[in-house]
C-alpha cells in the first residue's frame, strides 16, 4: 500500500536533509530539541496519517499506551495548538513514519502569495533567527551580507498543496487524500 509513498519518502527527505546541510549557517537543530512537536496543528494528508500509524501499530504496548494517554490529555491553546502526543521524551516516537511537515519542520517557507514565513522555532531564537525578522517578515541583508554567510538562506514552498503538485508525485501516482489536523485523525482512529 505504502511502496510508492515510500519511494517518494525518500527522495522528499534526501533533498529536505540537503537543505538542511546547505543551510547550517541558519540552523540550530540539537538533539533533545523538541519544540517544533510542542506547538502546532500538524496538519496531515490522509496517506501520511496512515503511514504513521502503520509506525505506531509496530511499537510495543506501553509506548502505544503512554501515546494514547498523551493523546487523552491535550490541552489545545486559544489558536488550537497542542503538544504532539507522538513524543515521548523529547523524541518522536515514529519518526521513520512521520508526516512532510514534521520533516520541514525548521525550514524558511515560501507562501503562495510570496511571503516568506520563519519557522516558528525562529521566535525562540532558533532557526534563521540571525537573518529573519518575524515583525516584517523579511530576511535581513544587510546582515547576511555583513557576516558573510557561505550560502544564502533558501526558501521553497513546501506547502502540502505545492507539494502535491510536484512532477514525483504525480509520476509516483500518489494519492494524498483529504487533509486534517492530527487531533481530528487520532480522535476517529482511537474512538473507532
Ligand atoms: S526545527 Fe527548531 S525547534 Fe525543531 S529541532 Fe530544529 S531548532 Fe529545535
Ligand atoms: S509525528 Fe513526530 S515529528 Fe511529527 S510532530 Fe509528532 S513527534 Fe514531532
Amino acid at each position: 500500500m505504502f511502496d510508492n509513498y515510500k519511494k517518494f519518502l525518500d527522495i522528499f527527505t534526501q533533498d529536505i536533509e540537503a537543505m538542511f546541510e546547505h543551510q547550517k549557517d541558519y540552523i540550530f537543530c540539537k538533539e533533545g530539541c523538541s519544540h517544533c512537536c510542542e506547538y502546532g496543528e500538524y496538519p496531515f494528508c490522509e496517506i501520511e496519517f496512515l503511514y504513521l500509524i502503520e509506525g505506531y501499530e509496530k511499537l510495543p504496548q506501553d509506548i502505544q499506551q503512554k501515546i494514547r494517554d498523551n493523546f487523552a490529555s491535550i490541552k489545545k491553546d486559544e489558536n488550537g495548538y497542542y503538544v504532539c502526543p507522538f513524543l515521548i521524551d523529547k523524541k518522536c516516537s515514529v519518526y521513520s513514519n512521520r508526516a512532510l511537515v514534521c520533516r520541514t519542520f525548521g525550514l524558511l517557507n515560501k507562501e503562495a502569495d510570496g511571503t516568506v514565513n520563519g519557522p516558528f522555532c525562529g521566535k525562540l531564537g532558533l532557526n534563521y533567527s540571525n537573518v529573519y525578522d518575524k515583525d516584517t517578515k523579511q530576511l535581513l541583508m544587510d546582515v547576511i551580507e555583513e557576516n558573510h554567510y557561505k550560502h544564502l538562506p533558501r526558501v521553497f514552498n513546501l506547502n502540502i498543496d505545492n507539494i502535491r503538485k510536484l512532477d514525483l508525485v504525480k509520476d509516483l501516482g500518489i494519492e494524498f487524500g483529504v487533509q486534517k489536523t492530527l487531533y481530528e485523525w487520532l480522535e476517529s482512529y482511537f474512538n473507532e
